[in-house]
């Protein structure tokens, strides 16, 4: 007889996007005629530069001949691919081997297998708020209990708020696994070098491991901020780092990441080596590798040529961020993020519930975003804007909360 898996019934999020679905469909059932304006997903929205194009149409090309066609390729990806993965760390003062780069297929999924390399009693730390799949990922392996108030049983809440400017201190007690985000999703804020290297110095202190996601560091325009964890000395004995080409190179749905295990990489019962031996063995028992039509597009996009191009798509991006802060601040919201990260994150007028604010911002200037408390219990208050968006219809929501937002 089989049983369902019980920790799925713990789950709480999830909600988050469908919640804003109903709630946006009903609105405009209520309102016929009526156009909203979206300025809350995660998404990419302008289309793949001429370099890329070029890359994937040079996969496809590959598969036609019998000479060039390939089957199943390496196990951690093309070895061109992961030369240019190091060839990029190596641009920011970084050494990483090429063999220490796993190829994906995305920074999503990476981030909820990754779990699966450690003893289900290790303790898991998080931001508050955070990308929801770190939570979750773990809650389905079952290393917590029920969720009360917003927090399940078992992990440690690490709060980013106004306070410390929304990057936390160090857990007071000893976790084992360390979850950090930078530039950060939702709260848009980057992590500067001497809070990245507290938490390295306490990952080394406690043989924790840290899992820094670094999704967004392309979108670091100040060159004093870290693109990467490794530019902290001590974090390759103490991290993975995980990326993807989705936000950096618009892969959202062509897929595409990495996975960085350095070979000197340890844990509390694992010599130098044992997380690399074992996240290898993970990825070739359970993914058959990225697509190798894909990984030319991955190729493509780190050329000169292809980073070029890229730089100017996240520049339109970060030119909407801008139009979006400073349209935000002239209406005297205030406003977190957005400079060195695609995400605003505001605090709600009057300190309103972060849901209740979706509600207003939908009824009176049919703009869309993401309430704060749907990533976490310390999201309360606050609402996240995307800057993923083509321009004119960013200006537009602008326009109409600039206008039509009572406060
Ligand atoms: C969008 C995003 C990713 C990217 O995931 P992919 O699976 O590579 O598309 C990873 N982490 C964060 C925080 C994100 O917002």
């Amino acid at each position: 007889m089989a049983t369902l898996n019980p920790n799925y019934g713990k789950l709480e999020a999830g909600y988050l996007f469908p919640e804003i679905g109903r709630r946006t469909r009903e609105f405009l059932a209520a309102h016929p005629g009526v156009t909203v304006m979206r300025l809350g997903i995660g998404n990419t929205t302008e289309p793949l530069p001429p370099s890329i194009i070029e890359g994937l149409r040079r996969g496809v090309d590959k598969l036609a001949k019998v000479e060039t066609y390939t089957g199943y390729g390496d196990e951690q990806g093309n070895a061109e691919l992961r030369e240019a993965l190091a060839g990029r760390y190596a641009g920011y003062g970084v050494t990483l081997e090429p063999d220490e780069f796993f190829v994906s297929d995305g920074a999503k999924p990476d981030s909820a297998n990754i779990q699966s390399i450690f003893g289900a009693d290790n303790i898991v730390a998080v931001q508050d708020p955070a990308y929801p799949v770190y939570v979750d990922s773990n809650v389905i392996a079952g290393r917590t209990g029920r969720a009360v108030h917003g927090q399940y049983d078992g992990f440690i809440y690490m709060p980013c708020t106004r306070e410390n400017g929304f990057f936390p201190d160090v857990p007071s007690r000893k976790a084992d696994l360390v979850y950090l985000c930078s530039p950060n999703n939702p709260t848009g804020t980057v992590a500067t070098k001497e809070q990245l290297a507290g938490f390295v110095a306490y990952a080394l202190k406690h043989k924790a491991v840290i899992i820094f996601d670094a999704a967004y560091a392309a979108y670091i325009a100040d060159p004093a901020l870290p693109r990467t964890i490794y530019e902290i000395d001590g974090a390759r004995d103490c991290a993975i780092e995980i990326n993807s080409f989705s936000k950096e190179a618009g892969f959202t749905g062509v897929r595409l990441g990495w996975t960085v295990v350095p070979r000197t990489l340890a844990c509390e019962d694992g010599e130098p080596g044992a997380l690399h031996r074992l996240w290898f063995r993970r990825q070739t028992t359970m993914f058959n590798g990225a697509s190798n039509i894909v990984q030319e597009g991955g190729r493509a996009a780190l050329s000169e040529t292809g980073r070029r191009e890229c730089q100017a798509i996240i520049d339109y991006y970060m030119t909407n961020a801008k139009v979006i802060r400073e349209g935000l601040e002239s209406i005297g919201i205030e406003v977190f993020g957005g400079v060195n990260a695609p995400y605003i994150w505001m605090a709600t007028p009057g300190g309103m519930r972060s849901w209740e604010f979706f509600d207003k911002l939908l009824h009176e200037a049919y703009v869309v975003g993401t309430p704060g408390s749907g990533f976490g219990p310390s999201g309360e208050g606050y609402f996240r804007l995307s800057a993923f968006g083509h321009a004119d219809d960013v200006k537009r929501a602008v326009r109409s909360i600039q206008e039509n937002l009572k406060l």
